[in-house]
């Protein structure tokens, strides 16, 4: 019997988690249709690049890697975010098979399918891990609760991109989280545009999962991914008053006590330009009583300097909050334009070398916030979660550390560990960003 050859799709996944998840989403669909997924140009018969178009730099990047791929090998698919502007990619690039927008699987699907037939295959008999594929570590993986979002942050064309908010079901989610789990997964990262939101496009609406009703909002999400037995880490939370319900979860040791908090300035009035929800007194308030309830909790946000008439004084009260909320980890950013953003409309740009300036200033404050709050641990032991492991060193992370975009946790000396052990360790030096550890035996 002659031996068919297996359609094979190379994959190229750019931008964040979120991006992240929806390649794993496509890749896990492709092989339940009976594609292999390729390893390099070579080996494709058809390659999809899964794009980003949040910044300029980062559409910079897509066109980039559409054009490498093009050149490369010549027959390509493209989606994600930057699909969504279907007429800038033709333009530059109007030899791509198909081009289709965020979130769009089943367009994706269709496209690959009608450039590449699926071969004639039974799903059932192939043994496709329960939890699909992933392109994260085998320990820890992204799980995405909703798609869009209802702000309209003067200075973000995400909801222009991908819509206003959607939110999975709950029991969906949780069905995901358990499988993950299952297979092995010691920490789930809880992403979306807006976390803080979930459920709200839905009414709350109740939903069944395990023989429990619940209904589908965040504290209630947190509560029942809380009874896995893995870290539950949450990403991109907005200070509303919801948040408050779910730090006595923090507290209780169900979740960790982390939050990724993109606070953007600590100006009201930079703030009101950027048309961003939250007053800034109210976040230092809130900030306070969180950490009364819940003294471990750390903290990562996210800043932009240099939005169109951000003043002297508006950046001095902007180091002035920094200085007050004592944040753990902080990323700022020079704000740049991005096509189709309501704020490129606005007055007054601040200079190139002013941003970078203001920008070097506030990274040389947090980088003092960062050193002083990271040497309070120093003596202390905590349950760390091993990464990586390496002859002579291994690399961990503490609750406090979010992959990728947080610290680590270095331990000298070898050790009979494997990636996704966890382990007590005592801290005994600290840097800017990493601790350095020893574990406790
Ligand atoms: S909250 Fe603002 S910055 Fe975040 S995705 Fe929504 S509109 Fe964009």
């Amino acid at each position: 019997m002659a031996t068919k050859s297996i359609p094979k799709v190379g994959f190229i996944s750019l931008g964040c988690p979120k991006a992240t998840v929806d390649s794993e989403r496509i890749l896990t669909r492709l092989r339940a249709d009976g594609y292999e997924i390729a390893a390099d140009y070579a080996g494709a018969d058809l390659v999809v690049v899964n794009t980003c178009g949040f910044i300029d730099a980062a559409i910079e990047e897509s066109l980039d890697a559409i054009s490498e791929a093009l050149d490369e090998h010549g027959r390509v698919v493209v989606t994600g975010c930057l699909g969504a502007r279907g007429d800038m990619i033709r333009e530059a690039h109007p030899d791509v098979l198909a081009v289709t927008g965020p979130h769009a699987e089943d367009a994706v699907l269709e496209a690959v399918h009608a450039h590449l037939p699926a071969p004639d295959y039974n799903p059932f008999v192939d043994l496709m891990p329960p939890q699909g594929i992933k392109l994260t570590p085998d320990h820890f993986a992204y799980i995405k609760i909703s798609e869009g979002c209802n702000h309209r942050c003067s200075f973000c064309i995400i909801p222009s991109l991908r819509g206003d908010l959607v939110s999975r079901p709950i029991g969906s989610v949780l069905d995901e989280a358990h499988r993950l789990v299952e297979a092995g997964v010691r920490e789930l990262l809880v992403i979306s545009q807006d976390t803080s939101a979930y459920g709200v496009d839905l009414r709350y609406q109740a939903d069944f999962w395990n023989g429990k009703r619940l209904t589908t909002d965040i504290e209630s999400l947190a509560r029942s991914l809380g009874e896995l037995q893995a870290w539950i880490r949450l990403h991109y939370v907005y200070p509303y008053p919801q948040v408050d319900r779910l730090i006595p979860l923090m507290a209780d040791e169900l979740i960790l006590p982390y939050l990724d908090m993109p606070l953007q300035h600590g100006n009201p009035s930079v703030l009101k330009a950027m048309r961003r929800p939250a007053a800034t007194e109210k976040v230092l308030d809130r900030l306070a009583e969180w950490r009364r309830i819940c003294p471990e909790l750390a903290l990562r946000s996210t800043f932009i300097v240099g939005f169109p008439g951000e003043t002297d004084a508006d950046f001095e009260q902007l180091l002035a909050f920094l200085s007050e909320a004592q944040l753990d980890r902080v990323g700022c950013f020079s704000y740049s334009a991005v096509a189709g953003a309501a704020a490129n409309a606005l007055a007054d740009p601040v200079p190139e070398a002013l941003k970078e300036e203001r920008r070097q200033r506030f990274m040389a404050l947090q980088a003092e916030i960062s050193r002083d709050k990271l040497a309070q641990r120093v003596g202390s032991r905590e349950i760390v979660l091993v990464d990586e492991v390496h002859e002579e060193q291994v690399i961990a992370r503490s609750y406090a550390d979010a992959p990728e975009i947080d610290g680590t946790v270095i331990i000298d000396g070898a050790w009979e560990l494997e990636p996704g052990n966890f382990i007590e360790v005592e801290f005994m030096a600290s840097g800017e960003h990493d601790l350095f550890a020893a574990p406790v035996t």
